[in-house]
Protein backbone atom coordinates (compact mmCIF):
# COMPACT_ATOMS: atom_id res chain seq x y z
CA UNK A 1 0.00 0.00 0.00
CA UNK A 2 1.21 3.23 -0.86
CA UNK A 3 2.16 6.08 2.11
CA UNK A 4 -2.10 7.30 1.02
CA UNK A 5 -3.47 4.43 0.74
CA UNK A 6 -2.34 3.25 4.33
CA UNK A 7 -3.55 7.27 5.69
CA UNK A 8 -6.74 6.57 4.16
CA UNK A 9 -7.76 2.81 5.46
CA UNK A 10 -6.77 4.60 8.74
CA UNK A 11 -8.76 7.69 8.52
CA UNK A 12 -12.26 6.34 6.36
CA UNK A 13 -14.66 5.89 8.86
CA UNK A 14 -15.56 2.58 9.51
CA UNK A 15 -18.77 2.33 8.23
CA UNK A 16 -18.03 3.68 4.36
CA UNK A 17 -15.29 0.75 4.23
CA UNK A 18 -17.80 -2.28 2.57
CA UNK A 19 -19.62 0.83 0.77
CA UNK A 20 -19.20 1.53 -3.15
CA UNK A 21 -20.54 4.54 -4.87
CA UNK A 22 -23.60 4.69 -6.19
CA UNK A 23 -24.58 3.29 -9.39
CA UNK A 24 -26.47 5.82 -10.43
CA UNK A 25 -28.43 5.13 -13.56
CA UNK A 26 -25.99 8.05 -15.64
CA UNK A 27 -22.77 6.30 -13.69
CA UNK A 28 -23.65 2.90 -15.22
CA UNK A 29 -23.96 3.71 -18.86
CA UNK A 30 -22.64 7.12 -20.82
CA UNK A 31 -23.16 6.46 -23.89
CA UNK A 32 -26.49 5.94 -25.71
CA UNK A 33 -29.25 8.24 -27.52
CA UNK A 34 -32.34 6.85 -25.88
CA UNK A 35 -32.12 7.42 -21.94
CA UNK A 36 -35.20 5.38 -20.84
CA UNK A 37 -33.37 4.31 -17.62
CA UNK A 38 -33.61 6.91 -14.64
CA UNK A 39 -37.24 7.73 -15.31
CA UNK A 40 -36.28 11.42 -16.39
CA UNK A 41 -38.96 13.09 -19.00
CA UNK A 42 -38.14 13.36 -22.42
CA UNK A 43 -39.16 16.61 -22.65
CA UNK A 44 -37.34 20.14 -21.70
CA UNK A 45 -39.43 23.58 -20.84
CA UNK A 46 -38.08 26.44 -21.78
CA UNK A 47 -36.23 28.82 -18.98
CA UNK A 48 -34.69 32.86 -18.80
CA UNK A 49 -32.23 33.38 -16.84
CA UNK A 50 -31.54 36.76 -14.59
CA UNK A 51 -27.61 36.74 -14.25
CA UNK A 52 -27.83 40.01 -12.31
CA UNK A 53 -27.79 38.59 -8.64
CA UNK A 54 -25.20 36.00 -9.34
CA UNK A 55 -22.67 38.00 -7.24
CA UNK A 56 -25.16 37.10 -4.28
CA UNK A 57 -25.46 33.95 -2.34
CA UNK A 58 -29.01 32.84 -3.11
CA UNK A 59 -32.02 32.93 0.01
CA UNK A 60 -31.51 29.71 1.62
CA UNK A 61 -35.01 28.83 0.85
CA UNK A 62 -36.06 31.29 -2.18
CA UNK A 63 -39.33 32.76 -1.07
CA UNK A 64 -40.67 33.01 -4.81
CA UNK A 65 -40.12 29.29 -5.01
CA UNK A 66 -41.64 28.31 -1.46
CA UNK A 67 -44.80 30.26 -2.04
CA UNK A 68 -45.34 29.24 -5.77
CA UNK A 69 -44.82 25.43 -4.38
CA UNK A 70 -47.30 25.85 -1.67
CA UNK A 71 -49.68 27.39 -3.83
CA UNK A 72 -49.17 23.94 -6.70
CA UNK A 73 -49.77 21.29 -3.16
CA UNK A 74 -51.94 23.23 -1.27
CA UNK A 75 -50.50 23.64 1.75
CA UNK A 76 -48.49 26.92 3.57
CA UNK A 77 -44.69 27.95 2.88
CA UNK A 78 -43.96 26.85 6.53
CA UNK A 79 -44.94 23.48 5.72
CA UNK A 80 -42.02 23.27 3.05
CA UNK A 81 -38.58 22.51 2.68
CA UNK A 82 -36.94 23.31 -0.67
CA UNK A 83 -33.89 20.88 -1.16
CA UNK A 84 -31.41 19.87 -3.78
CA UNK A 85 -33.34 16.80 -5.25
CA UNK A 86 -36.01 14.50 -3.02
CA UNK A 87 -32.52 12.62 -2.50
CA UNK A 88 -31.20 15.79 -0.15
CA UNK A 89 -34.92 15.61 1.68
CA UNK A 90 -34.06 11.98 2.20
CA UNK A 91 -30.61 12.49 3.62
CA UNK A 92 -31.92 15.33 6.16
CA UNK A 93 -34.38 13.52 7.70
CA UNK A 94 -31.88 10.94 8.20
CA UNK A 95 -29.28 13.38 9.83
CA UNK A 96 -31.66 14.63 11.84
CA UNK A 97 -33.86 12.11 13.18
CA UNK A 98 -31.63 9.31 13.07
CA UNK A 99 -28.58 9.31 15.83
CA UNK A 100 -25.63 7.01 13.74
CA UNK A 101 -24.58 3.75 15.27
CA UNK A 102 -28.32 3.50 17.03
CA UNK A 103 -31.06 4.49 15.38
CA UNK A 104 -32.67 2.64 12.35
CA UNK A 105 -35.19 3.31 9.65
CA UNK A 106 -37.88 0.94 7.98
CA UNK A 107 -37.57 0.39 4.26
CA UNK A 108 -40.52 -1.77 2.11
CA UNK A 109 -38.68 -3.41 -0.68
CA UNK A 110 -38.38 -3.81 -3.96
CA UNK A 111 -38.38 0.23 -3.72
CA UNK A 112 -36.47 2.73 -4.47
CA UNK A 113 -32.48 2.28 -3.07
CA UNK A 114 -31.77 5.82 -2.35
CA UNK A 115 -33.32 5.26 1.26
CA UNK A 116 -30.94 2.39 2.09
CA UNK A 117 -27.96 4.28 0.54
CA UNK A 118 -28.10 7.19 2.43
CA UNK A 119 -29.03 5.45 5.93
CA UNK A 120 -26.10 3.32 5.32
CA UNK A 121 -23.78 6.53 4.43
CA UNK A 122 -24.71 7.96 8.17
CA UNK A 123 -24.02 4.90 9.83
CA UNK A 124 -27.78 4.53 10.74
CA UNK A 125 -29.38 0.77 10.32
CA UNK A 126 -31.92 -0.23 7.73
CA UNK A 127 -34.59 -2.75 8.64
CA UNK A 128 -36.95 -3.82 5.77
CA UNK A 129 -40.61 -5.39 5.62
CA UNK A 130 -40.79 -6.56 2.42
CA UNK A 131 -44.18 -5.70 -0.18
CA UNK A 132 -46.43 -8.50 -0.16
CA UNK A 133 -46.63 -10.36 -3.78
CA UNK A 134 -49.33 -8.12 -4.79
CA UNK A 135 -46.54 -5.26 -3.79
CA UNK A 136 -49.08 -3.94 -0.84
CA UNK A 137 -47.33 -3.08 2.32
CA UNK A 138 -46.85 -5.96 4.86
CA UNK A 139 -48.43 -4.29 7.53
CA UNK A 140 -48.05 -7.25 10.05
CA UNK A 141 -44.53 -7.16 9.58
CA UNK A 142 -44.24 -3.88 9.86
CA UNK A 143 -45.62 -3.62 13.19
CA UNK A 144 -42.56 -5.64 13.99
CA UNK A 145 -40.75 -2.48 13.89
CA UNK A 146 -42.79 -0.65 16.36
CA UNK A 147 -40.48 1.66 18.88
CA UNK A 148 -37.35 -0.19 16.74
CA UNK A 149 -37.36 2.61 13.74
CA UNK A 150 -37.63 6.55 13.66
CA UNK A 151 -38.34 6.70 9.90
CA UNK A 152 -40.26 4.41 7.68
CA UNK A 153 -40.00 5.26 4.16
CA UNK A 154 -43.20 4.32 2.09
CA UNK A 155 -42.69 5.16 -1.56
CA UNK A 156 -46.07 5.79 -3.46
CA UNK A 157 -46.18 5.50 -6.66
CA UNK A 158 -43.56 2.96 -5.74
CA UNK A 159 -40.46 2.75 -7.83
CA UNK A 160 -39.94 0.12 -9.62
CA UNK A 161 -43.05 -1.67 -9.19
CA UNK A 162 -45.19 1.56 -10.71
CA UNK A 163 -47.68 0.46 -7.78
CA UNK A 164 -49.17 2.70 -5.38
CA UNK A 165 -50.02 2.66 -1.53
CA UNK A 166 -53.93 2.00 -1.19
CA UNK A 167 -54.65 4.72 1.29
CA UNK A 168 -55.98 2.53 3.79
CA UNK A 169 -52.97 0.93 4.46
CA UNK A 170 -51.05 4.26 4.19
CA UNK A 171 -53.33 5.52 6.58
CA UNK A 172 -52.87 2.25 8.86
CA UNK A 173 -48.97 2.96 8.72
CA UNK A 174 -48.97 6.17 10.03
CA UNK A 175 -51.27 5.30 12.96
CA UNK A 176 -48.68 2.53 13.84
CA UNK A 177 -45.75 4.38 14.26
CA UNK A 178 -48.27 7.69 15.49
CA UNK A 179 -45.88 8.24 18.68
CA UNK A 180 -42.67 6.40 17.70
CA UNK A 181 -41.13 7.21 14.30
CA UNK A 182 -42.35 9.60 10.91
CA UNK A 183 -43.73 8.25 8.08
CA UNK A 184 -42.20 9.23 4.57
CA UNK A 185 -44.32 9.32 1.76
CA UNK A 186 -42.07 9.46 -1.32
CA UNK A 187 -44.39 11.00 -3.99
CA UNK A 188 -41.72 11.53 -6.55
CA UNK A 189 -44.39 10.43 -8.94
CA UNK A 190 -47.52 11.66 -7.80
CA UNK A 191 -48.42 13.89 -11.08
CA UNK A 192 -48.86 10.21 -13.40
CA UNK A 193 -50.93 8.40 -10.49
CA UNK A 194 -54.51 8.55 -10.15
CA UNK A 195 -54.61 9.17 -6.68
CA UNK A 196 -53.94 13.19 -5.66
CA UNK A 197 -51.56 11.86 -2.85
CA UNK A 198 -51.31 12.91 1.02
CA UNK A 199 -49.91 16.62 0.79
CA UNK A 200 -53.56 17.80 1.95
CA UNK A 201 -54.00 15.39 4.99
CA UNK A 202 -50.52 16.98 6.47
CA UNK A 203 -52.91 18.20 9.21
CA UNK A 204 -54.48 15.17 10.21
CA UNK A 205 -51.49 12.90 10.49
CA UNK A 206 -48.59 14.94 12.01
CA UNK A 207 -45.89 12.76 12.19
CA UNK A 208 -46.32 12.26 8.15
CA UNK A 209 -44.07 13.48 5.58
CA UNK A 210 -44.51 14.15 1.91
CA UNK A 211 -41.22 13.96 -0.64
CA UNK A 212 -41.78 15.69 -4.15
CA UNK A 213 -39.40 16.52 -6.96
CA UNK A 214 -39.12 18.72 -9.81
CA UNK A 215 -37.29 15.79 -11.65
CA UNK A 216 -39.99 13.76 -13.08
CA UNK A 217 -43.36 15.62 -14.40
CA UNK A 218 -41.51 18.49 -14.21
CA UNK A 219 -38.73 17.49 -16.44
CA UNK A 220 -35.87 19.10 -14.18
CA UNK A 221 -33.87 16.59 -12.94
CA UNK A 222 -30.78 18.65 -14.20
CA UNK A 223 -31.50 21.50 -11.83
CA UNK A 224 -31.53 19.27 -8.79
CA UNK A 225 -34.86 20.77 -7.01
CA UNK A 226 -37.43 18.74 -4.54
CA UNK A 227 -39.64 19.62 -1.66
CA UNK A 228 -39.95 18.04 1.90
CA UNK A 229 -43.72 18.58 3.14
CA UNK A 230 -44.33 18.06 6.72
CA UNK A 231 -45.80 20.11 10.19
CA UNK A 232 -43.92 23.17 10.58
CA UNK A 233 -42.01 21.92 13.71
CA UNK A 234 -40.76 19.05 11.54
CA UNK A 235 -39.21 21.60 8.61
CA UNK A 236 -37.64 23.41 11.74
CA UNK A 237 -35.39 20.69 12.49
CA UNK A 238 -34.56 19.93 9.18
CA UNK A 239 -33.66 23.40 8.53
CA UNK A 240 -30.82 22.79 11.09
CA UNK A 241 -29.25 19.98 9.28
CA UNK A 242 -29.74 21.83 5.59
CA UNK A 243 -26.75 23.96 4.11
CA UNK A 244 -26.58 27.35 4.54
CA UNK A 245 -27.18 28.21 0.58
CA UNK A 246 -28.52 24.47 -0.56
CA UNK A 247 -30.02 25.66 -3.56
CA UNK A 248 -27.90 28.04 -6.09
CA UNK A 249 -29.75 31.02 -7.70
CA UNK A 250 -30.28 29.82 -11.30
CA UNK A 251 -32.04 26.47 -9.97
CA UNK A 252 -34.08 28.78 -8.01
CA UNK A 253 -34.97 30.84 -11.05
CA UNK A 254 -36.12 27.56 -13.11
CA UNK A 255 -37.44 26.22 -10.61
CA UNK A 256 -40.32 29.51 -9.95
CA UNK A 257 -40.55 29.63 -13.75
CA UNK A 258 -41.59 25.81 -14.10
CA UNK A 259 -44.29 26.29 -11.06
CA UNK A 260 -45.81 29.43 -12.73
CA UNK A 261 -49.07 29.08 -14.28
CA UNK A 262 -47.85 28.66 -17.65
CA UNK A 263 -45.04 25.76 -16.39
CA UNK A 264 -47.92 24.03 -14.67
CA UNK A 265 -49.86 23.97 -17.71
CA UNK A 266 -47.02 22.59 -19.87
CA UNK A 267 -46.04 20.04 -17.07
CA UNK A 268 -49.90 18.98 -16.67
CA UNK A 269 -49.40 18.50 -20.80
CA UNK A 270 -46.50 16.95 -20.94
CA UNK A 271 -47.92 14.21 -17.72
CA UNK A 272 -51.12 13.60 -20.02
CA UNK A 273 -49.23 13.11 -22.78
CA UNK A 274 -46.82 10.69 -21.27
CA UNK A 275 -49.80 8.69 -20.00
CA UNK A 276 -50.88 8.31 -23.61
CA UNK A 277 -47.48 6.90 -24.38
CA UNK A 278 -47.23 5.14 -20.87
CA UNK A 279 -50.95 3.43 -22.12
CA UNK A 280 -49.91 2.79 -25.63
CA UNK A 281 -46.01 1.55 -25.04
CA UNK A 282 -47.81 -1.28 -22.22
CA UNK A 283 -50.37 -2.63 -24.44
CA UNK A 284 -47.37 -3.47 -27.15
CA UNK A 285 -45.00 -4.78 -24.63
CA UNK A 286 -47.79 -6.91 -23.18
CA UNK A 287 -47.84 -8.26 -26.71
CA UNK A 288 -44.67 -9.61 -26.83
CA UNK A 289 -44.72 -13.49 -25.58
CA UNK A 290 -41.79 -13.25 -23.48
CA UNK A 291 -42.45 -10.55 -21.44
CA UNK A 292 -44.94 -10.50 -18.47
CA UNK A 293 -46.02 -7.10 -16.82
CA UNK A 294 -45.07 -6.98 -13.46
CA UNK A 295 -46.50 -4.27 -10.79
CA UNK A 296 -49.03 -1.09 -11.94
CA UNK A 297 -47.86 1.62 -14.44
CA UNK A 298 -48.94 4.55 -11.81
CA UNK A 299 -45.39 6.25 -12.91
CA UNK A 300 -43.74 7.11 -16.02
CA UNK A 301 -42.44 3.60 -16.30
CA UNK A 302 -43.04 -0.24 -17.21
CA UNK A 303 -41.86 -2.72 -15.31
CA UNK A 304 -41.24 -6.24 -17.24
CA UNK A 305 -40.11 -9.80 -16.17
CA UNK A 306 -38.32 -10.91 -19.67
CA UNK A 307 -36.99 -13.90 -20.85
CA UNK A 308 -33.13 -13.97 -21.46
CA UNK A 309 -33.06 -10.93 -19.90
CA UNK A 310 -29.49 -10.21 -20.05
CA UNK A 311 -29.07 -11.17 -23.23
CA UNK A 312 -31.79 -8.70 -24.03
CA UNK A 313 -30.33 -5.71 -21.57
CA UNK A 314 -26.69 -6.43 -24.10
CA UNK A 315 -28.24 -6.05 -27.74
CA UNK A 316 -30.71 -3.22 -26.29
CA UNK A 317 -27.33 -1.35 -25.03
CA UNK A 318 -25.35 -2.12 -28.22
CA UNK A 319 -27.80 -0.07 -29.95
CA UNK A 320 -28.06 3.00 -27.56
CA UNK A 321 -31.12 2.54 -25.99
CA UNK A 322 -30.60 2.32 -22.53
CA UNK A 323 -33.40 0.64 -19.86
CA UNK A 324 -32.31 -0.22 -15.62
CA UNK A 325 -32.27 -3.53 -14.44
CA UNK A 326 -34.05 -4.24 -11.32
CA UNK A 327 -33.22 -8.09 -10.92
CA UNK A 328 -31.29 -7.62 -7.96
CA UNK A 329 -34.37 -6.14 -6.11
CA UNK A 330 -36.32 -8.64 -4.29
CA UNK A 331 -39.17 -10.01 -6.10
CA UNK A 332 -37.85 -8.47 -9.27
CA UNK A 333 -35.75 -11.38 -10.88
CA UNK A 334 -35.21 -11.06 -14.63
CA UNK A 335 -37.26 -7.61 -14.12
CA UNK A 336 -36.31 -4.83 -16.33
CA UNK A 337 -37.73 -1.13 -15.86
CA UNK A 338 -38.46 0.93 -18.92
CA UNK A 339 -38.92 4.58 -18.66
CA UNK A 340 -41.37 6.43 -21.07
CA UNK A 341 -39.86 8.00 -23.63
CA UNK A 342 -40.99 10.11 -26.85
CA UNK A 343 -42.98 8.66 -29.69
CA UNK A 344 -39.58 8.29 -31.45
CA UNK A 345 -38.13 6.93 -28.49
CA UNK A 346 -40.75 3.91 -27.59
CA UNK A 347 -40.73 3.09 -31.43
CA UNK A 348 -36.93 2.23 -31.79
CA UNK A 349 -37.15 0.45 -28.68
CA UNK A 350 -40.13 -1.94 -29.37
CA UNK A 351 -38.50 -2.43 -32.87
CA UNK A 352 -35.30 -3.12 -30.64
CA UNK A 353 -37.16 -5.52 -28.46
CA UNK A 354 -38.76 -7.65 -31.63
CA UNK A 355 -36.08 -7.88 -33.70
CA UNK A 356 -33.96 -9.38 -30.89
CA UNK A 357 -36.44 -12.25 -29.93
CA UNK A 358 -37.09 -13.01 -33.70
CA UNK A 359 -33.28 -13.32 -33.68
CA UNK A 360 -33.52 -15.54 -30.94
CA UNK A 361 -36.45 -17.99 -32.46
C1 LIG B 1 -36.16 9.94 -8.82
C2 LIG B 1 -36.60 9.67 -7.43
C3 LIG B 1 -36.26 10.51 -6.37
C4 LIG B 1 -35.18 11.54 -6.52
O1 LIG B 1 -35.61 12.76 -6.78
P1 LIG B 1 -34.57 13.95 -6.97
O2 LIG B 1 -35.43 15.11 -6.67
O3 LIG B 1 -34.09 13.89 -8.38
O4 LIG B 1 -33.48 13.78 -5.97
C5 LIG B 1 -36.80 10.28 -5.12
N1 LIG B 1 -37.62 9.23 -4.92
C6 LIG B 1 -37.94 8.39 -5.90
C7 LIG B 1 -38.85 7.25 -5.63
C8 LIG B 1 -37.43 8.57 -7.18
O5 LIG B 1 -37.69 7.67 -8.14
Amino acid sequence: MSQLELLIDKLQCGHLKGLKPYESARRLFSGGQDWLNANESPFVGQFSLNTQKLNRYPDCQPKSVLSAYADYAGLTAEQLLVSRGADEGIELLIRAFCTPGRDRVLICPPTYGMYAISAETFNVGVDKAPLKADFSLDLEAMAGYRDKVNLVFICSPNNPTGTQVAGEQIEAALELFADSALVVVDEAYIEFASDTGWAKELVRFPNLVVLRTLSKAFGLAGIRCGFTLAAPAIIQVLLKAIAPYPLPEPVAQIAAQALSPKGLEWMREKVMLLNQLKTELTTQLNDIPAFTPVGDIQANFILVRAEQKQALMDYLVGRGILIRDQSKQVALNNCLRISIGDIEQNARLLAAIHTFYQEQA
